[in-house]
């Protein structure tokens, strides 16, 4: 053991030095008053944040750190002592690399890697990790011996879903390797030296304090939360020198086991710290160690099918086909019929095939039947089909119903890619995900534009109007029950989203038809019913019921809900919200903030800073997570006065959501075109202008009774 406690503590003390010597250079040039910061996040330094509650802004907070990053390393010989050295190591790195930060610039602009992933990047990560659409988080560091080796079992893991991080040389290899790289693939290049690793260590970090509720300064509450809860582990290629051995202690202090290349021979630690020199047990080796189960999806299709995919973008040069409904009419359709008018695995294709037009309408009907499907599971189904579609390695996917574009890349079509593949996709896939309920499948694919065009106005069209009708019917009253959704308990253990037809998921996953559905398909799964019951108060939303079920399924965490109030215990976040609201004092208004804007709002702070307000499950009066669509509904804040709150959002958000919430204003209030009197970014982000700018629109808030 004492061979590894050593380079552990040769590691540590080598980062130790060059912390203590970079800190003290970036003083003396810059003074102790210098304002320092990682950027797009509200954790500060997350890593000496989380472990010590110490909020670092200036470079004067940094000798305190190192201080407490040299209390770490004891040198004693002991592997429980060691491991402290390897957060040491960590807390080293992470000064390190946020020195890299100062003066506000992006060091990484010129670089391969990204460096620092901002705090919107996690929360959108939540839900594809709870639902296990990601399955798990791989980091790949140093440099193999041969590019095809690393670029293999990186390729691997992007097939399998998982998340994974390059640091180092391998990013280079990758490249060679013909590795797919961006987030979007889900291969993120973090940076060439070593230190850049503390970029993926600060994402599980932060998840424990977005997600999870750790409080900063509960040390041993964030390792238990990383062990846990975070699925990574950490693969070395080649040699390994002393810095990445006490980096790779720090891993294991996380929870995180490391996987080496080299024989370690007896220094290795048993599910800690494990040589595999084959690469073809590497990956293996590694998903069993952290308990990663991958679920295989076997298709007989000519390319490859992974969530990994789903984020491939196919541009007009590298496009062989494209199905497009402003070119040409396309419509995606699925109708439930009874068993016996449904042939299963019946495949009908009616038109030119891919081979035969570059340029194709597109329509994808599907029929189903099954003993317990339901006419409202339909379009549950049928909003798979953009997954589905972009899951194929070469195939992109947009938009919906009768607005949609295909594309097939080159490559796909080469390997031999044709619409058969796409039928077969979507068979398989309905009877994967849906079993429970499709009993039956057929599938017909029509690209003849006439048979398309027709199919499209006098089939789909009436079902998409009936849908509508239904959907606009239903309402919080007009249904028995509502839904629990817990899904994003594996991260954020104390959070419960009631889901109901006017209030979707904070995520904006899950609608309450979304929600019945899982729960048929599922009866002890993530979705509950609540039974509506007695109301006891109509303002707020409180509901006898809705307690109670949310206090079962937060194992007491949360007591008590409203559906429709933000200030009296509003619903929890988990902390993967769509968006966030939150009281704006000068005006008496709320901002709603969507998480992919980046710059100041009117409560002098960014969209991180205010989801970081709530979040793990916690009620902060006055902020509250919500989903995109929640924005125009009739419950919107509708105990503090609705959607006539709403002073600021986002241009972007406005463009959205503008069309359906000026529909539910001229509702509700007799308002015309109320979105023009919401300001944004354009505008004004300051909360006086602000003030002075709806005082001229004359924005309704003005006239209502001040929120607190
Ligand atoms: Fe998570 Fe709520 Fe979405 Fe369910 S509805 S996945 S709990 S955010
Ligand atoms: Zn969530």
């Amino acid at each position: 053991m004492s061979v590894l406690t050593d380079l552990i503590y040769g590691g540590s003390n080598a980062v130790a030095g060059l912390t203590e010597a970079a800190v003290n250079d970036a003083i003396a040039k810059y003074g102790a008053d210098h304002a320092i910061a990682f950027p797009d996040t509200a954790y500060f330094f997350p890593t000496i944040y989380a472990a010590t509650g110490v909020k670092v802004k200036t470079l004067g907070d940094l000798p305190a750190c190192v201080g407490v990053m040299k209390s770490l390393i004891t040198n004693q010989v002991d592997m429980g002592q060691a491991l402290n050295a390897g957060l040491a190591t960590a807390v080293g790195a992470e000064i390190i690399e946020g020195l890299k930060y100062i003066g506000g610039g992006n060091p990484y602009e010129n670089e391969t890697g990204i460096g620092f992933v901002p705090d919107p990047i996690i929360r959108s990560l939540g839900v594809p990790l709870v639902t296990g659409d990601i399955p798990g988080v791989a980091v790949v560091l140093g440099k193999a011996d041969d590019a095809a080796s690393v670029s293999k079992v990186v390729k691997d893991y992007q097939s399998k879903g998982l998340l994974t991080f390059l640091v180092g040389d391998v990013i280079e290899q990758c490249n060679q390797g013909g590795v797919k790289m961006g987030l979007e693939y889900r291969v993120v290049p973090l940076g060439h030296d070593v230190t850049s690793v503390i970029h993926v260590v600060t994402v599980a970090i932060r998840a424990a304090l977005i997600f999870g509720n750790v409080q900063p300064g509960n040390l041993a509450g964030l390792l238990e939360y990383t062990k846990n809860r975070v699925p990574a582990f950490v693969n070395t290629f080649g040699a390994i020198d002393a810095v990445v051995v006490s980096a790779g202690a720090g891993a294991i202090a996380l929870g995180f086991p490391v996987i080496v290349d080299i024989d370690l021979g007896d220094n290795q630690v048993p599910g800690a710290l494990v040589s595999v020199c084959d690469h073809d047990q590497t990956v293996a080796t590694s998903l069993e160690l952290r308990e990663i189960k991958i679920k295989v999806t076997e298709l007989p299709i000519p390319v490859a099918f992974a969530a990994a995919f789903e984020g491939e973008i196919i541009r007009k040069a590298d496009m062989h086909n494209e199905c497009w409904s402003s070119k040409n009419p396309t419509a995606e359709l699925v109708v439930m019929k009874e068993l016996n008018e449904v042939e299963d695995h019946k495949i009908t294709i009616v038109g030119p095939d891919l081979d035969e037009a570059r340029e194709l309408a597109l329509v994808t009907y599907v029929e189903v039947a099954g003993k317990k499907m339901q006419v409202d599971f339909e379009s549950v189904i049928e909003r798979k089909f953009h997954a589905w579609f972009n899951y194929m390695e070469g195939v992109m996917h947009t938009g919906q119903r009768n607005q949609v574009r295909v594309r097939v890349s080159n490559a796909a079509f080469e390997a031999g890619l044709r619409l058969k593949d796409f039928a077969e996709v979507l068979y398989v896939m309905v009877k994967n995900e849906f079993d429970a309920v499709v009993d039956k499948c057929q599938v017909t694919i029509i690209t003849e534009p006439v048979e398309a065009g027709k199919f499209r106005d006098e089939i789909a069209m009436p079902r998409y109007a009936q849908r509508d009708d239904r959907l606009a019917s239903m309402t919080d009253e007009s249904v028995d029950r509502y839904y629990t959704c817990i899904l994003c308990q594996s991260f954020a253990p104390a959070h419960c989203c009631v889901v109901t037809p006017e209030r979707l998921g904070l995520c904006g996953a899950v609608s309450w038809l979304d929600a019945k559905a899982t729960n048929e398909l599922d009866p002890n799964g993530p979705c509950q019913p609540i039974v509506k019951g007695e109301c006891l108060d109509e303002r707020t939303g409180r509901f006898e019921s809705v307690d109670k079920m949310v206090k079962d399924a937060t194992h007491g965490a949360v007591e008590s809900v409203t559906l429709y109030s933000i200030l009296e215990d509003p619903m929890t976040s988990c902390g993967c919200f769509e968006c966030i609201c939150g009281i704006e004092p000068v005006s008496n208004g709320v901002i709603v903030v969507n998480r992919e804007y980046k710059g100041m709002t009117p409560s002098g702070m960014t969209f991180g800073e205010l989801a970081s307000c709530t979040g793990g499950g916690v009620q902060t009066p006055g902020y509250m997570g919500h989903g995109r669509h929640f924005i125009s509904s009739k419950k919107f804040c509708s105990a503090e006065g609705g959607i006539e709150r709403i002073v600021w959002m986002p241009k972007e958000l406005k463009d959205d959501v503008g069309e359906r919430l000026n529909k539910t204003a001229k509702e509700l209030y007799g308002i015309e075109n109320f979105v023009d009197m919401v300001a944004d970014e354009t505008v004004t982000t300051d909360c006086e202008e602000l003030y002075g700018w709806l005082s001229e629109k004359g924005h309704p808030v003005l006239g209502l009774e001040p929120l607190m």
